[in-house]
């Protein structure tokens, strides 16, 4: 089978390598589309990412199952947590799948495991319907956390990017507002919108010092940031605004697929809308990274197709 083998920064090759099977406990997949996270491509951009999730959102169809496997049957529309999955083919632990039903459509489906990453951060956020929201960054991440705090009731959403192609996505998404960072400084205009009382909840959705810095300090005091943005480098912060104002900040990088699924059954989010191009797995690099890492402006998910 076909698979996309990451050999180093900016060195991902297609190869021929053999089918994997599915051993006591696991279920074998024909994967339908992997989607590239932002970990993949600061994987790709930059190195080696701490237990490489290299190709970790999934979804396909089961075409075998091991011995033991309990609750999955060949046929099954799946969705997996764990890596490799640019490829035709993926095996997966039964506790990393999540079965899907068949008619939720695959472009939703391979959105699931993202979209469980946004949820887990809100929950662990412990963000309220009541919250005023301010989200740094428009890419995936921040378009999903703007979904799911609009789902969760949430009636003010300012969000940030330098895109205008992405605040104007942010904006169709249910943004209540967006700014240029370079043509607006934030913190004083959260200041402004919420009457000098600064923003309940603040995510960093990019991974740089500037935006965590206007996380910082448009929080109000007793406030929440909360940071999902893939940092490449240290962030020099403020301490003593943090240690005033009594900001309590949480790192998320982990996922809520259970809920996530819940929440496209019964909630009606469409993560999907996210989706900006679908690549097939032989142009992963020129069509999916490269693309990524060079047009911001125009791609924020793409999903490989094997
Ligand atoms: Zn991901």
């Amino acid at each position: 089978m076909k698979k996309a083998v990451y050999y180093g920064i900016r060195d991902v090759r297609v190869e021929e390598v053999a089918e994997p099977e599915a051993g006591s406990g696991e279920i074998k997949v024909k994967i339908r589309y992997c989607g590239i996270c932002g970990s993949d491509l600061h994987e790709y951009l930059h190195g080696p990412f701490p237990e490489s999730p290299f190709g970790h959102e999934v979804c396909g169809e089961v075409v075998a199952v091991g011995q033991d496997v309990k609750g999955f049957a060949v046929g099954d529309h799946v969705a997996t947590f764990v890596r490799d999955g640019y490829a035709e083919y993926l095996v997966a632990p039964q506790d990393r799948a999540l079965k899907l039903p068949e008619d939720l459509p695959w472009e939703r489906a391979a959105v699931l495991e993202p979209l469980a990453g946004a949820i887990y951060a809100l929950e662990r956020g412990n963000v309220k319907p009541t919250d005023t929201i301010f989200i740094a960054g428009a890419g995936p991440v921040g378009l999903l956390i703007l979904l799911a705090v609009k789902v969760l009731g949430a009636r003010t959403v300012y969000m940030t990017d330098l895109s205008k192609k992405r605040r104007e996505m942010a904006e169709r998404l249910g943004a209540t507002a967006t700014f240029d960072p370079a043509a607006v400084k934030m913190p004083p205009t959260i200041r402004e919108l919420t009457g000098g009382r600064g923003i309940d909840v603040a995510v960093e959705a990019v991974g740089i010092e500037a935006t965590l810095k206007d996380c910082l300090a448009s929080t109000r005091h007793g406030g929440t940031v909360i940071v999902q943005g893939i940092f490449t480098d240290r962030a020099l912060i403020h301490m003593l605004g943090f240690v005033t104002r009594e900001i309590t900040m949480i790192g998320a990088n982990s996922a809520n697929p259970v809920r996530s699924l819940e929440w496209m059954l019964t909630k009606g989010i469409r993560p999907e809308a996210i989706v900006t191009s679908t690549v097939s797995l032989d142009r992963i690099v020129e069509g999916g990274f490269e693309m990524l890492a060079n047009h911001k402006d125009e791609e924020i998910k793409i999903l490989v197709e094997p």
